[in-house]
């Protein structure tokens, strides 16, 4: 968890950034790289060479501001970056353009793929040696996906993005053995597209996931009081995110 929070200042809860490596010594994935993501990976103990690929929700700021960062980081001259690949919704290579146009070619890329992925409710798979992808439409805005991510060892992980309660993110979290979910305000203050941690554990519990981790708390929510909504509707095990927390994911047996 390199960034928990969201675009309004939080102590230890940053904008949404998490890092996914498939064991020691295995490239990163990250979902999401807002602003501070690429300062983050000091702390997560990642190497800017070990990143290969960013995995995009949707176009918000909170989510997507730093890839001109990271592009500009990795063409300093004591980087040595591997290829990169850019994966979001479709627009990816609009908000490249846009940027390119407003900050000049310090955001040029040469190692850099960029892939589209239409933003529709029966999702998109991408075949990776290193991962399965899977994006899915959450309905917070029409951009906005949602993923999974299946590991060659069995992991499954699944992130939200920003959410409402639709089936496809059901579909994206089944079985999952993490999964990160967005519970941006509590049910008292429930916005009509995002969840609430109540909803989160709704969503858990329908997908048969074995793990919910809880995240992207704005201010009103209180993360211990999120966890009690959530476990009225999931019987699992549920954690917090908070920034610079990693945890271990095993598959389950048999899975
Ligand atoms: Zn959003
Ligand atoms: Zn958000």
């Amino acid at each position: 968890m390199i960034g928990a929070g969201t675009i309004l200042p939080q102590v230890g809860l940053g904008p949404a950034g998490y890092a996914l490596r498939g064991g020691p010594g295995a490239p990163v994935t990250l979902f999401d790289c807002g602003p501070g993501t690429v300062r983050g990976l000091a702390a997560a103990g990642i190497g800017l060479e070990e990143v290969r690929r960013v995995v995009l929700t949707h176009f918000h700021v909170d989510h997507c501001l730093d890839v001109f960062a990271l592009a500009f980081a990795r063409r300093n001259p004591t980087v040595a970056a591997p290829p990169l690949e850019v994966v979001g919704p479709v627009g990816l290579r609009r908000l490249f353009e846009g940027g390119r146009a407003a900050l000049g070619r310090g955001v040029d890329d040469p190692g850099r793929t960029l892939v589209e992925v239409p933003v529709r409710a029966e999702g998109t798979e991408l075949e990776r040696p290193d991962v399965r992808l899977r994006g899915a439409a959450t309905a917070h805005n029409p951009d906005a996906l949602c993923w999974r991510a299946e590991l060659p060892t069995g992991e499954v992980v699944a992130y939200s993005g920003d959410a409402t309660e639709v089936d496809a993110l059901v579909d994206v979290a089944r079985g999952a053995d993490l999964f990160v979910c967005e519970c941006s305000h509590p049910d008292d203050a429930a916005e009509p597209n995002h969840l609430t941690p109540t909803a989160a554990g709704r969503l858990a519990a329908r997908a048969g996931a074995a793990r919910l981790l809880l995240t992207h708390f704005y201010p009103d929510v209180d993360p211990a009081a999120a966890r009690r909504a959530a476990a009225a509707e999931f019987a699992g095990p549920i954690e917090l995110a908070r920034d610079g927390r990693t945890l271990a994911v095993a598959a389950r047996a048999g899975a």
